[in-house]
């Protein structure tokens, strides 16, 4: 499936989705993965690809970690069952961030 459009069109510049949907080798359900333009563009210029990036979902909550191309083509995904996150309140801000904002 190619970028969808409509997807685009709603996050402007803020993200690029990846080519394909991605299925969680876990749950089975399919997600859109999308990086943010800037952290693609810092990555253009130092050239570190493939680019590891996680994906939180799931009850219970799990994470799938997909290496990226530069081509935005997920190369492999493998899963994460056990998460920990910080409680502090920078941490907190941070996952209301990516909450609220398309990335
Ligand atoms: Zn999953």
């Amino acid at each position: 499936m190619a970028i969808s459009s409509k997807r685009k069109e709603n996050y402007g510049d803020l993200k690029q989705n990846v080519k394909h949907m991605q299925v969680c080798p876990l749950c089975k359900e399919k997600f859109e993965i999308g990086i943010e333009s800037n952290t693609l563009k810092e990555l253009s210029e130092y050239g570190k690809f493939p680019y590891p990036h996680i994906h939180l979902h799931g009850n219970p909550l799990h994470a799938m970690l997909c290496y990226i191309d530069k081509n935005l083509t997920v190369r492999s995904v493998g899963v994460i069952n056990s998460v920990e996150i910080s409680r502090n309140i920078d941490t907190f801000q941070q996952l209301m961030m990516k909450w609220a904002n398309p990335y």
